[in-house]
């Protein structure tokens, strides 16, 4: 299939595009630039620079070149910013968001796999956290995230839209070509390696949480093992598979909030994507210096607003409904593949 994938020059959109061009699909990669970078695409990737909330450039774009999915990537991702600056997180990731979304009914794609994220469930009553726990998130991230999740299940009953939320944990790791690299970086992974370079000095956000250790406790997941689920969630989408289908329940375990009329045309599918297990902050910290094979220096500091002691992703509905486990659960793995990539790129990327 002929895939679109918004946000394909960043992290986790470089690295799906990877796994879908090795399952043989044909990709075209809408970015604009702002956080990714050109050299994450493979070469024979077709490129176009610009925003998915665009519907001048998306419309163009499509009448070039018909797709059979979209892969939508493509957000602002960052939580402190969005508690500072709602109103970018509103008009580009829902505002932004819904006129993609009429770009492609009006295209007639009626496919779609959307980066969604376990910041939607907020502060969880209970660990693990299943897909028909109660979605309250804190911060204005979250909450755009699942009002787009919103608009998913709607257009799935009214214009027969099949679509996967997938609700990333902890994304880390790297594959052989693509890493991890944010400017601000606010993720414990590559702070923990940029202190192991001694690039940044690393602070331990709390160590009195109702935890093992005191330190919060966090579902890491290997990159290549989300990019894995996505090939996987892009096919679910086909037209007559009855996992996206209106009229009966998805195979197995049915979340309340896949569904919002009896009748829906088709079925907008919410997925929980985790390793399964959770790791400590002290775990990660301990798990580097084994990668490094030296001490890394840190602070111990105070608890960091907004984190939940532990969150951690009851992973099993997407093995029911996609046949997907996670393979890289050991944390020494996640973090030694992080590690050979930016040992391979000491610079990032260069453009
Ligand atoms: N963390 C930390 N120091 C850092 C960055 C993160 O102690 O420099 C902790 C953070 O408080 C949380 C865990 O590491 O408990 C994972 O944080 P991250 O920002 O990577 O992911 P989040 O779970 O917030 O999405």
């Amino acid at each position: 299939m002929r895939v679109l994938v918004t946000g394909g020059a960043g992290y986790v959109g470089s690295v799906s595009v990877e796994a879908l061009v090795a399952a043989g699909h044909d990709v075209l990669v809408l970015d604009d630039l702002s956080k990714g970078h050109r050299d994450a695409l493979p070469g024979g990737v077709r490129f176009v620079q610009g925003s998915y909330g665009d519907p001048a450039v998306v419309g163009q774009l499509l009448a070039n070149t018909p797709v059979d999915a979209v892969l939508h990537c493509a957000a602002r991702s960052l939580v402190a910013e969005s508690v500072s600056n709602p109103a970018l997180y509103y008009r580009e990731n829902v505002a932004g968001g819904v006129a993609f979304l009429e770009v492609l009914r009006e295209a007639g794609v009626r496919r779609l796999v959307f980066s969604s994220t376990a910041a939607v469930y907020g502060t969880p009553a209970s660990v693990p956290i299943r897909e028909d726990a109660v979605l309250a998130p804190i911060n204005p991230y979250g909450e755009t995230k699942r009002t787009f999740e919103g608009a998913l299940r709607w257009y799935a009953a009214a214009y027969g839209l099949r679509s996967v939320s997938l609700r990333y944990f902890n994304v880390a790791g790297a594959s052989g070509r693509n890493g991890e690299v944010h400017a601000p970086e606010t993720h414990l992974i590559p702070n923990v390696l940029a202190a192991a370079e001694g690039r940044a000095a690393l602070t331990v956000f709390g160590i009195d949480y109702p935890t093992p250790d005191g330190t919060c406790i966090r579902d890491y997941l290997h990159v290549e093992d989300l990019a894995r689920a996505h090939v996987l969630a892009l096919e679910a989408t086909s037209p007559g598979d009855p996992r996206t289908a209106g009229d009966g329940g998805p195979v197995g375990r049915t979340a309340p909030s896949d569904r919002t009329a009896a009748d829906s045309r088709a079925a907008a599918l919410a997925i929980n994507l985790g390793n399964g297990g959770g790791f400590s902050v002290r775990e990660v910290l301990s798990a580097a210096e084994t990668v490094v094979g030296r001490p890394i220096p840190h602070a111990i500091g105070e608890r960091r607003a907004g984190d939940p002691p532990v969150l951690v992703a009851d992973a099993g509905r997407a093995d029911e409904i996609l046949g997907w486990r996670a393979q890289h659960r050991d944390i020494v793995e996640i973090v030694a593949s992080a590690w050979a990539w930016r040992q391979a790129h000491p610079d990032g990327y260069r453009a």
